[in-house]
């Protein structure tokens, strides 16, 4: 992308609404734009941030088994009647009217949907395990939107849910979305650490909240410092294998929520120096919440056995919205946002120091043509700014690798490579910038 054709409507001034880091740096990059309060655009360059997320998540459900399908925005209020939980739950639901005066609502989540639909086209136990995702808009007033994405009202999240016909096979499709999460959240250049959770609104007995750690974070956790270094499943995981081993090692070291924090269990468990207490945000949930939804709903399957069973669920939320917010605070700097590689915008920027001088404009265009060829996602500074302005604002948008050519450096043959979260340069030959980048990594 040639930024002089591109539309990133940075801000120059700090805007006053923004009270941390992320929230203000997503606006002064011109990754978002506020239409309402807790309701945004994605700007082009937000949305390649958001595209890229969604894509990590999906190919990880995918592999784990899960479908995705694409349920409304809109609900029928009687549906929620059905589940028992339309009058609990509250002024964040958004009740709207038809022009028949039919009850809708914008869905905040979607259990007694997916329930509904699920009982009925599934009758027999040998259709399950079935795992049914979407990638969707929700909406919950919530009374106090704030910190840009990370508490929006308008979201866009990533909601699967479960259905087994017992509860030990149910806690086997919890423990795959687990190990997804943890692959997930590695994948996405974040560490983010699973706690015991309350189950809250949604119900059940079993959840945890993964939470990535950051000072600006609204819930205070409490956790084993070697949380932090655990290993990650790695790709040749076996989603059909037995992962309790998996489950059980992340399970076993102490990490709660201030909600569930129990104090004497964590000085009891965890060694002085290994106490950490933080604050995080909660960017996924997994839940299950056993027949909570099943048996209002009526939704059952036949067992092998010819009886009709209620179907055990449970359902697992990443916020994919706000992930984009989560993953600056985990990663900026004074000069503006850090992207890791998997998620930024664009990989390289391609920073023209001389745009008036020929010679330097062929090379930027050779080497901006050479990295598409190659698969590379480039934003190409062709602008007339001066290098001071354009090299703050290459590190304010944060794009992992940075080239900058100019007429000195080409004079003797050479181009600097400059890598946004140290700040280390090296010096090479314009073809050997375009040969270090590949379509899935650095040489
Ligand atoms: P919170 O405690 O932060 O209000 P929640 O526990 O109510 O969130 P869930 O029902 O678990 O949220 O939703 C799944 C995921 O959706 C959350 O883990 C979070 O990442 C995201 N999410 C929830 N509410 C919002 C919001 N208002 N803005 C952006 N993302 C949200
Ligand atoms: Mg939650």
């Amino acid at each position: 992308m040639r930024l002089s054709r591109y539309f990133l409507p940075a801000l120059k001034e700090n805007p006053a609404e923004a009270q941390i880091a992320s929230h203000r740096l997503m606006l002064r990059a011109g990754l978002i734009r506020q239409e309402a309060a807790g309701i945004y655009t994605w700007l082009p360059a937000g949305l390649r941030v958001l595209r890229k997320i969604e894509a990590i998540v999906r190919d990880e459900l995918d592999r784990a088994g899960a479908l995705e399908l694409l349920m409304p925005t809109l609900q029928l209020a009687d549906l929620w009647r059905e589940s028992g939980r339309y009058e609990a739950y509250g002024p964040e639901m958004l009740r709207i009217r038809d022009r028949h005066e039919r009850e809708l609502l914008y869905g905040p989540t979607n259990e007694d949907m997916v329930t509904a639909i699920f009982r009925a086209h599934v009758k027999s136990y040998r259709a399950l395990p079935i795992n049914l995702y979407q990638v969707q808009w929700k909406f919950r007033d919530e009374q106090r939107p704030r910190f840009g994405v990370l508490r929006g009202r308008e979201f866009l999240m990533k909601d699967a849910y479960s259905f087994d016909l017992d509860e030990a096979a149910a806690r086997r499709s919890y423990r795959r979305m687990f190990v997804a999460y943890l692959r997930i959240f590695a994948r996405l250049g974040i560490r983010a650490i699973p706690m015991r959770a309350e189950t809250g609104p949604i119900g059940g007995d079993l959840s945890h909240e993964f939470l990535v750690l950051a000072s600006s974070g609204e819930s205070a956790v409490y956790c084993d410092r070697d949380a932090l270094d655990l290993p990650i499943p790695g790709d040749d995981l076996d989603y059909g294998g037995d992962l309790e081993p998996i489950v059980r090692q992340w399970s076993s070291l102490y990490a709660a929520t201030e909600d569930v924090h129990d104090i004497e269990r964590f000085e009891r468990e965890v060694p002085a120096e290994r106490r950490l207490q933080t604050r995080g945000i909660e960017v996924g949930q997994v839940f299950y919440f056993g027949t909570k939804y099943s048996q209002p709903m009526k939704a059952a399957v036949t067992g092998a056995d010819g009886a009709e069973h209620a179907i055990h669920g449970g359902s697992y939320g990443i916020g994919v919205s706000r992930l984009v917010g989560a993953i600056v605070e985990a990663g900026f700097d004074e000069a503006g946002i850090v992207w890791p590689e998997p998620v930024a915008p664009f990989r390289v920027g391609l920073i023209n120091l001389d745009p008036a001088d020929a010679a330097v404009a062929a090379a930027c265009e050779n080497l901006y043509a050479q990295l598409l060829a190659r698969g590379v996602d480039v934003l190409h500074d062709d602008t007339g700014e001066r290098a001071g302005v354009k090299f703050a604002h290459m590190d304010l948008l944060g794009l992992p690798w940075q080239i900058v050519i100019g007429r000195r450096g080409l004079e003797r043959g050479i181009v600097e490579l400059k890598r946004r979260a140290t700040g280390e340069r090296i010096e090479l030959a314009p073809d050997d910038a375009a040969a270090r980048f590949t379509m899935h990594g650095n040489e």
